[in-house]
């Protein structure tokens, strides 16, 4: 039996934190659900996950769809599509069996790429390695995750870039039977002896298919920042969303934007290790976030007080603390989270 590969390849960079990583987990395993309960699924169809943020790496190698346990999907900072690339064609080479004089190999991979952001590396070397050397022999379909994926550089790996957008109770879960819907139709098109096809039937209501690139980026939909809590020391996410707000007067109306707190996620020690080593320089005036969250730990009043050495700790109240990055003994005044003009803080590079 000819296996039909198929390569998951998942952002999981900061962005994702929360309720947006646990779709996915809960999303491969909705899929593992329903290939396992198709027959054609069932003979033919091998998954593998590769991970990337910070770092790209397999979380699962190519196995067959009733070995395939759906993995615990890490969390870092960057979003290094470059090296997701090269751990795919790693992937590919190491996994893929080639047809020779003498047997019939695998058909033809597909891949789902997955991403919400746009690249924090600098990923042209390993997109024209994939399009000299593997773009014939893949099909890649690129999903963009909302509005601020890089979809130019979608557009130059591949014909078929998605945008789904999340804006209802349930997509997610359209957005899964699609994927679903299309890994089984490839499958039972390969039953049938012939190549799988490309894309089949979109559910125009959640995706819409990429014709051309724009010329610009969208916003930046979200801002985080990584900070430690003082008593455990263990590591916590904040999330901002960007939000618009209208400010009109009577003779002109303007859009400005904000970041509206979105939440504050503890994280594993492992976010470090999936996370780019290069040091952070992206940095964010706080007067443009709005709302201050608790630390998800020891439940102190702000998980947003900056220490000398620029990282985030939490705090309870004004007076001394010890900061769990740098060790140093540092004063806090009353007031000075929320001064007028803000200061600035470390931003996660997303
Ligand atoms: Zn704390
Ligand atoms: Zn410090």
């Amino acid at each position: 039996m000819r296996r039909l590969p198929v390569f998951f390849v998942l952002d999981c960079s900061e962005s994702m934190v929360g309720e947006n990583l646990k779709k996915m987990e809960d999303g491969l395993q909705a899929i593992v659900r329903t290939l396992r309960a198709d027959p054609h699924a069932l003979e033919s169809v091998y998954l593998s996950v590769v991970a990337f943020a910070g770092i790209a790496r397999t979380v699962v190698p190519l196995v067959e769809v009733c070995s395939f346990y759906p993995p615990k999907l890490p969390l870092g900072g960057g979003t290094n599509l470059g090296a997701a690339l090269g751990a795919l064609m790693a992937e590919i080479d190491k996994n893929v069996l080639r047809t020779t004089a003498d047997r019939k190999g695998d058909w033809k991979p597909i891949v789902y790429l997955f991403t919400d952001g746009r690249p924090t590396d600098d990923p042209s070397a390993a997109i024209d390695e994939w399009n000299v050397q593997y773009a014939r022999k893949a099909t890649m379909v690129a999903v963009a995750l909302g509005k601020s994926a890089d979809l130019s550089v979608l557009c130059r790996l591949t014909e078929h870039v998605l945008v789904f957008e999340d804006s209802g109770e349930g997509d997610f879960r359209k957005f899964v039977n699609w994927v679903t819907a299309s890994v089984v139709a490839q499958s039972r098109s390969v039953g049938e002896g012939a190549e799988a096809q490309a894309i089949p039937h979109l559910d125009e209501s959640i995706l819409s298919l990429v014709k051309e690139a724009p010329s610009t980026l969208a916003d930046e939909a979200c801002v985080t920042l990584v900070g430690r809590c003082q008593k455990t020391r263990k590591p916590y996410l904040i999330k901002y969303d960007r939000a618009t707000q209208e400010v009109a007067t009577r003779d002109f109306k303007v859009q400005v934007s904000r970041f509206d707190i979105a939440g504050c996620y503890p994280l594993d020690e492992e976010y470090f290790i999936w996370s780019d080593a290069r040091a952070t320089d992206i940095r964010i005036n706080t007067s443009e976030l709005v709302g201050t969250p608790g630390c998800p730990y020891c439940g102190n009043a702000t998980a947003f007080a900056v220490c000398d050495c620029g990282k985030l700790m939490c705090i309870n109240a004004p007076g001394n603390a010890r900061c769990p990055w740098c060790e140093k003994t540092v004063a806090f005044a009353p007031g000075r989270s929320g001064e007028e003009g803000g200061f600035d803080v470390e931003r996660g590079r997303g």
